[in-house]
């Protein structure tokens, strides 16, 4: 279960804090890290004498463009936020996380990603919209900011916790696998194909967006649908098309 959790850094500026980053992955059995875009050299001697002999970690460390390369292959994407946004998400904390991650990880090529922002100012409205849900450490609210690898600290361990109690409970270890859920890539194509659609059809006007798209997001993510119900919504898009194409033609020949 732990080697299908993901840790992904986006934009991170201090090569010490992808150090300790590693570190707290290693003392908690999680071993896949990923930087997206980073701001900084990750290895450097602040970040060797910070991951403490965990530095394996930052050498093997995959640096993609994009947060959607980084989780591409993700059935679950969680983001890690210190502020509450506008459009509300999903919450859930890292208990909760923990708690739903044995049965996350049951389904065939089911990989799970855990997003964290930049130090000076987090994950983007459109980072976090990628997710479904939003992980929050509970912190005093006058100062809810932690260090990127103090809260990599506890989303870890919280992962850990849950994998020895999964493994502990008799019977534990066959969470029941469902049907394979659509991975991040699949519903990013999803959500490109039904903006364009939305568009041909006259529902959706990009320079009035009215956070349609985030919302329509927000839904679908929720809904956690399976790799299968996605290609029926898709084929539903490309017939809408079709017949979009077809009503304006007939428009033309009139
Ligand atoms: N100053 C930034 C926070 C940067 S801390 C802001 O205001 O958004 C760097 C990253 O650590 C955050 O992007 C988030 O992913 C994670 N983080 C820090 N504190 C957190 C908290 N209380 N709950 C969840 N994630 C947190």
């Amino acid at each position: 279960m732990l080697e299908r959790i993901r840790i992904v850094l986006i934009g991170t500026s201090h090569p010490g804090n992808i150090g300790a980053t590693a570190r707290a992955m290693h003392n908690m059995g999680l071993a896949d890290l990923a930087l997206v875009a980073p701001r900084c050299e990750p290895l450097t001697a602040d970040s060797i004498s910070r991951a403490s002999g965990a530095d394996h970690l930052v050498h093997t460390a995959r640096v993609h463009e994009s947060l959607e390369a980084a989780v591409a292959d993700c059935t679950l994407a969680v983001g890690a936020s210190a502020r509450s946004r506008t459009l509300p998400w999903p919450m859930i904390t890292p208990r909760e996380l923990g708690e739903r991650l044995p049965t996350e990880l049951a389904g065939e090529g089911a990989r799970v990603a855990l997003v964290l922002g930049r130090e000076d100012s987090g994950l983007t409205n459109a980072e976090l919209q990628r997710c479904h849900a939003h992980v929050h450490i509970p912190t005093n609210p006058d100062f809810s900011s932690l260090n990127l690898a103090a809260a990599v600290q506890v989303l870890a361990y919280e992962c850990r916790l849950a994998w020895q109690a999964h493994h502990e409970a008799p019977g534990g270890a066959e969470a029941e696998s469902g049907p394979p859920l659509a991975s991040h890539e699949e519903l990013e194509r999803y959500f490109a194909h039904l903006e364009r659609t939305l568009i041909a059809i006259g529902f959706h006007d990009p320079a009035t967006p009215r956070q349609l798209m985030a919302r329509l997001r927000r839904f679908t993510l929720r809904a956690r649908p399976e790799r299968l119900e996605l290609n029926i919504l898709r084929g539903i898009l490309t017939a809408t098309e079709q017949q979009a194409a077809r009503a304006g033609q007939d428009d033309g020949t009139e």
